[in-house]
């Protein structure tokens, strides 16, 4: 567990980070609940930081998860086994991809057959 240490300090400090810009973006809609200048304009330009705000919002959550999930593989002990095969993924990915739960060859094959299943219109005719 201690070999991942370092890859859980990063994860701890993204995770702070998340939350304190989430917290940013909460208090600013929050701003926004005053009753809506008359002026279109200006509501169509509220509207829409507002809609930025959410999708920016969203992504923190997404991304919070997904550092919560790795955190409790940390702490589980599970981490940096592939949730496809079980071999341990390559410490290399793990630095790059710190929520990776598949080893490079899992996630290559699940790409693969992602592609595979897009109909290709330059297929050769059988
Ligand atoms: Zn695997």
């Amino acid at each position: 567990m201690t070999k991942y240490q370092h890859i859980r300090e990063n994860l701890l400090a993204r995770r702070a980070e998340l939350m304190s810009r989430l917290e940013r973006i909460t208090s600013d809609v929050r701003h926004e609940e005053e009753p809506l200048s008359a002026d279109f304009a200006e509501q169509a330009t509220e509207r829409e930081n507002e809609e930025v705000m959410d999708a920016l919002g969203s992504q923190a959550r997404q991304e919070l998860q997904l550092i919560s999930g790795a955190l409790r593989r940390i702490e589980a002990d599970e981490f940096g086994e592939c949730a496809e095969c079980g071999e341990l993924i390559a410490e290399q990915r793990l630095e790059a991809l710190p929520f990776a739960e598949t080893c490079i060859t899992c996630a290559a094959t699940a790409e693969k057959n992602l592609t595979d299943s897009v109909p290709r219109k330059s297929a050769p005719p059988h």
